[in-house]
């Protein structure tokens, strides 16, 4: 499973529709600071479903808006958009036959967030599910960030075990049992 591209519009510093091919294994981003490469990491793991505006680098949830520039108004909503090769397989459930996956999540002033898969209006839920066990997520591993290292390596136990139970694809399992058990 590869991500092969990322489309954003309103989304942070990226104020005007943007898309980015990845069509390679191998991508390198690089440019002087503040062009917006943080911005980048944001929007993918906006996308995933991350709910806290802290671990976005905000505020507030609807910082991930673009605010406004001295030459162009606000955005009234940010839009992300992830689309990943699947003809692996490796995403099952509802959507787990189709050879492409596309996970969007648009945020209006009104603070609601939308999120669909390929076009079907879906919950966060669904869209942390669908990736629960491969991990690729929000707060998984699948992104590294600086300082995330040192983490791991002081993390307190349960932390450490919650990123050997992603990386086994236990952590599915153990969110379907409290699922059940809190019916
Ligand atoms: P560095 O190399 O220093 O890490 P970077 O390329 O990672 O830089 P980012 O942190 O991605 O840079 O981008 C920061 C820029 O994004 C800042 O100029 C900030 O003003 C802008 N920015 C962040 N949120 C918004 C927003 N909601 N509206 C407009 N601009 C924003
Ligand atoms: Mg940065």
């Amino acid at each position: 499973m590869r991500l092969t591209r990322l489309y954003l519009a309103g989304f942070k510093s990226f104020a005007a529709p943007t898309e980015i091919l990845l069509p390679a294994e191998r991508v390198a981003i690089v440019g002087p600071n503040g062009c917006g490469k943080s911005n980048l990491i944001d929007a993918i793991r906006w996308v995933l479903g991350e709910s806290s505006a802290k671990q976005l680098r905000g505020q507030s949830l609807d910082d991930v808006i673009f605010a406004g520039s001295g030459q162009r108004p606000a955005a009234s909503q940010a839009v992300v958009e992830l689309s990943f090769d699947n003809s692996a397989r490796r995403l099952s459930g509802p959507f787990g036959a189709y050879d492409q996956i596309v996970i969007c999540r648009s945020l209006g002033r009104d603070g609601q967030s939308r999120y669909s898969i390929n076009q079907t209006r879906v919950r966060r839920r669904d869209v942390v599910d669908l990736f629960l066990g491969t991990g690729v997520g929000a707060r998984s591993y699948s992104v590294i960030e600086q300082g995330q290292i040192n983490r791991v390596v002081d993390a307190k136990p349960e932390d450490l075990r919650a990123y050997l139970e992603e990386t086994a694809g236990i952590s599915l399992y153990r969110e379907r049992r409290r699922e059940t058990e809190s019916r």
